[in-house]
């Protein structure tokens, strides 16, 4: 029976063969890697990448698509709300320390999904989205450009990141209203230590009003803080600090606490 996309999750599905011999070239699959998708739908990427893989975990909330890959004996369906998938009780299943994790995500839900899957980063080997071009942008956005902010600071932090393909709206079925890319992730082998909710705090803070001068917003969380600038310039706007000073910074923080 043919399935109807549904839109509110996200549902516009791969139907450009040379776009998906692409991504899972990008992928690169070798025989009993620990892999899980998420969202397979119609499993344009499913398919071949199990082709390869032998087995694959897959996490599907949409029912009558997670019906249709219960089907399939050399797939373990996850009906969930990815948001709500507990990614150390998956790499204890597939037992293995380490999860590659692939996706052409739901694009309302994107940006979640990396913040919950952040929370699992040392249990990453790697991960490979489908996003819209926008959200990768801001993703491996630098400093001082309109694209810097708080995903590119959280991500970088943990993860070295890469556009590795365009995706025109053309190759899917709906066609979606926005450009889309390939992205990998790989986690930092060692990164800044630093308390990660304060990283996320100092971050907020800063970029809450990105046109002001940081003295303005981070001044008064300093205060709150208990905690001293020192060599930092505060006589800056959010967007022209690197990852590597709120890093710092919030190391200092924390040290201060
Ligand atoms: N992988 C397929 C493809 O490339 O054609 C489908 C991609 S489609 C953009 C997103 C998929 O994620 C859909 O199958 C959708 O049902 C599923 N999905 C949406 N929200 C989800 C969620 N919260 N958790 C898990 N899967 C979800």
């Amino acid at each position: 029976m043919k399935h109807i996309p549904r839109k509110r999750f996200g549902q516009n599905f791969l139907t450009d063969g040379a776009i998906i011999d692409s991504i899972v070239q990008a992928i690169g699959p070798q025989a009993g890697d620990p892999m899980v998708e998420i969202g397979p739908g119609l499993m344009a990427l499913t398919q071949p990448l199990v082709e390869r893989l032998g087995r694959l975990t897959v996490i599907e909330l949409d029912r009558d698509l997670a019906f249709r890959l219960r089907l399939r004996s050399e797939l373990d369906v996850i009906e969930s709300d990815v948001l709500k998938v507990d990614f150390a009780a998956v790499a204890q299943k597939l037992q293995t320390q380490k999860l590659r994790v692939v996706g052409n995500l739901p694009y309302n839900i994107s940006t979640p999904i990396l913040f919950h899957l952040l929370e699992y980063v040392d249990l990453i080997q790697d991960q490979h989205f489908m996003l819209q071009k926008e959200v990768i942008d801001r993703m491996v956005g630098s400093p001082s450009t309109a694209a810097y902010g708080r995903l590119s600071v959280l991500l970088q932090w943990r993860y070295a990141m890469q556009e590795v393909l365009f995706v025109p709206p053309e190759s899917f079925d709906p066609p979606p209203k926005v450009n889309s890319a390939v992205v990998r992730m790989v986690p930092r082998a060692e990164p800044a230590p630093v308390d990660k909710r304060l990283l996320e705090e100092l971050v907020q803070v800063a970029f809450s009003q990105r046109r002001k001068l940081l003295r303005h917003t981070l001044g008064r969380w300093l205060e709150e803080k208990k905690a001293y600038a020192g060599n930092f310039d505060v006589k800056r706007r959010a967007e022209e600090v690197s990852v590597d000073e709120y890093v710092a910074l919030a190391a200092e923080v924390g040290a201060a606490g």
